[in-house]
């Protein structure tokens, strides 16, 4: 056969080949292969997952540490703390106890910001006081944790903030001491405790807290049995309830941390309160530099 003759009939054959292909229909040539009738499947997963891609701007958000308790073998954070900072733009992620400092320094070292969450008393012995004989429970773990968790987090300049016993472990942390036990070593009119009630606090003109929470005057649930006694140095407490307990403190003169005695999370996350979730606003903010 000549070269010429060769050429001409690979001609011929490639021109009715396609031919072929153009009169048969598109489904009948997808399915000529597993992985050509997989096709229109996979494509549909991967719009899928395109459509569920976050935005930009999700995928820029603060991660906030949330410390947790650890109760019969379970993990447990308060969900309106989760809540709350979701409301306000952040990613919250509790996080388990651990005693490996250098594990410690790890997971700060991923985080944007730091909440210290409710729950028991902080053991008097880390401010060198006697246990009261009304003293709550304690959890010498969890306290170590959060502690060397709050130290670590200095450090690095990340923001801290802390509701309830997370503002007593900061005063703790940072060389203050606390009233063990409001109603019997500070009686008044006001039921901090376990109160169906809200509460005034006043908070002070010209302080952080009065800006973030655009208010002097704040009305608040309370949940406490203890409190700040003597406020450490470099902590200021910025709003007291009218029976002088301390109910909110900041870092003075500039330190990245705010603290209430109250829940905000609670008020913001379950009732909807938008002045409450200024606390959580000012964090995830504070946490995006
Ligand atoms: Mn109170």
């Amino acid at each position: 056969m000549s070269m010429n003759l060769f050429l001409n009939r690979l001609l011929l054959a490639l021109l009715l080949l396609a031919g072929l292909m153009q009169a048969m229909p598109a489904q009948a040539r997808r399915k000529k292969t597993p992985e050509a009738a997989l096709a229109p499947r996979l494509q549909a997963y991967y719009d899928r997952l395109d459509a569920s891609r976050p935005s930009r701007s999700l995928r820029r958000a603060p991660l906030i540490g949330l410390s947790t308790a650890s109760q019969s073998g379970s993990l447990t954070t308060p969900g309106s703390c989760g809540k709350a900072v979701i409301m306000a733009g952040g990613i919250p992620l509790p996080i388990a106890a651990t005693d490996d400092p250098a594990l410690i320094e790890a997971i700060v070292g991923r985080l944007d910001g730091l909440l210290l969450t409710g729950g028991e008393d902080v053991a008097p012995s880390y401010y060198g006081h006697e246990p009261h004989p009304q003293l709550g429970g304690v959890n010498d773990r969890r306290d170590d944790f959060e502690l060397a968790l709050f130290h670590k987090a200095l450090e690095r300049g990340i923001p801290i903030f802390g509701v309830c016993r997370g503002m007593q472990l900061i005063n703790v942390a940072m060389g203050g001491t606390l009233v063990q036990d409001i109603p019997s070593e500070r009686p008044s009119d006001i039921k901090h405790r376990n109160s169906p009630d809200l509460h005034d606090i006043d908070i002070m003109p010209h302080t952080r807290s009065a800006q973030v929470m655009g208010q002097a005057r704040l009305r608040v649930n309370s949940s406490h049995h203890q409190c700040v006694r003597d406020v450490a140095p470099a902590l200021k407490v910025t709003a007291y309830s009218p029976d002088g307990i301390p109910e909110m403190l900041e870092g003075y003169p500039r330190l990245r941390i705010m603290a209430a005695q109250y829940h905000p999370e609670v008020m913001a996350a379950e009732q909807n309160d938008s002045v409450m979730l200024r606390f959580f606003q000012f964090l995830v903010e504070e946490s995006r530099r």
